[in-house]
């Protein structure tokens, strides 16, 4: 059976020449960089290559690239460092209701600190309003967390807007952007958008899992994540990930140069599938068309998302019913958008890469189509 992959925003395939540099990387140029000795220095040189690689992609410095584990890490750091900096100006904090929970579980805790955390809910789009924020911002504000592109709805978040509310009220709060979802498939940079900080994911984007990168704007005065030997200029210690690292500036690299094709490319095929899903799958519910090329979340009321992904899984077809990190449970994304119950119970998230073609498109539709005559409805 012929996978038919439609789950990119949970994690894309390994793209080739990204397994090349990691394989060459392990089997070739495996020295630590910290070594003195050639094998070493070579790492450490060739580390040096892949993060002005990733800076590039990013449109920053080499020097304000710091590579992490994952988006949970960067997002994890860039929360503790900003109440850290904070620190003698403030307790409040603004995020978003529909934010990873790599950005709400960290602000959770902090709550648990004595911080105050502001939600700033979506509105039946999925979008947060810059008047909200505007509305929420206090002069002990020192952290603003907001995300560019949802994962679950595709949405694209006002970050640009709320960096410029911040330095109309003149605010000390520091910006965050998880960009996790948005990196390579929208064009960006991380001064175009105001953020002070910004989160990337190496495996979202054809790069290996257990990588990732967190931007901090050159001037800001960070403070160790990880302490010990002092990689990554004393702020996260711990050995370079040297192949996974390789892996993921390649990716960078070639998902850099085809951004604007690929782009295209998704849009076109985005477009094909909404008309081609409205046409063919009876009682289908379009809840977002999502402003990112790669992401559709669509609902099949009355039939319950997690027998429908199971449904499509026996077809060859892999799609989710939202975050994967979910893991079946309620999406609180699509909770806070005022969905009915029927709708919610229904959603299906379609996410795209330049690999996907019509044919599997087409593939989908029928689908779920049969899924809708062979499956018991639970009514609407
Ligand atoms: N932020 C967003 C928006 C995501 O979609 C994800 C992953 O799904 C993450 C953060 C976490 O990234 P990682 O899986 O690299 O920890």
């Amino acid at each position: 059976m012929n996978t038919i992959y439609l789950d990119h925003a949970a994690t894309t395939r390994v793209l080739p020449e990204a397994a090349q540099a990691a394989l060459r990387v392990m089997t070739q140029d495996y020295g630590n960089p910290s070594s003195l000795h050639h094998l070493g220095v070579q790492a450490a040189k060739e580390v040096a290559g892949h993060r002005a690689e990733v800076a590039a992609a990013l449109g920053c410095k080499p020097e304000e690239i710091y590579f992490t584990s994952c988006g949970t890490e960067g997002d994890n750091w860039a929360i503790s460092l900003a109440v850290h900096l904070g620190r003698h100006k403030g307790k409040h904090i603004i995020t978003t209701a529909v934010e990873h929970a790599a950005v709400l579980e960290p602000c959770k805790a902090l709550e648990l600190q004595g911080y105050e955390v502001t939600y700033l809910h979506p509105d039946a789009t999925g979008h947060i309003r810059t008047e909200d924020l505007e509305a929420a911002l206090r002069p002990d504000t020192v952290l603003v967390s907001m995300m560019l592109v949802n994962n679950e709805t595709g949405a694209i978040q006002p970050v640009a807007e709320a960096a410029q509310v911040l330095k109309r009220h003149k605010s000390a709060a520091l910006l965050h952007c998880d960009a996790v979802q948005g990196f390579l498939k929208l064009p960006f940079t991380p001064k175009g958008l105001g953020a002070d900080l910004l989160t990337v994911s190496g495996h979202k984007i054809g790069g290996m899992k257990g990588v990732g990168a967190l931007y901090i704007r050159s001037g800001l005065r960070a403070v160790p994540l990880l302490r010990g030997g002092g990689q990554e200029k004393g702020l996260r210690s711990g050995t370079e990930a040297t192949p996974q690292i390789a892996a993921f500036a390649a990716a960078c690299t070639a998902g850099h140069q085809a951004l604007d094709q690929h782009r295209e490319y998704l849009s076109g095929l985005k477009a094909y599938t909404l008309e081609k899903l409205q046409a063919e799958v009876p009682g289908l519910v379009v809840v977002s068309q999502g402003d990112a090329p790669h992401i559709l979340a669509i609902s099949l009321p009355g039939y319950p998302s997690q027998v429908v992904v199971r449904y499509l899984s026996d077809k060859g077809i892999c799609l989710s019913s939202g975050s994967a990190c979910h893991k079946g449970k309620a999406s609180h994304v699509y909770a806070s958008m005022n969905l009915s119950k029927a709708v919610r119970d229904g959603m299906l998230r379609i996410s795209f890469g330049p690999e996907n073609t019509r044919e599997e498109i087409d593939a989908l539709a029928e689908a779920l189509h049969s899924a809708t005559k062979e499956l018991i409805s639970m009514g609407r």
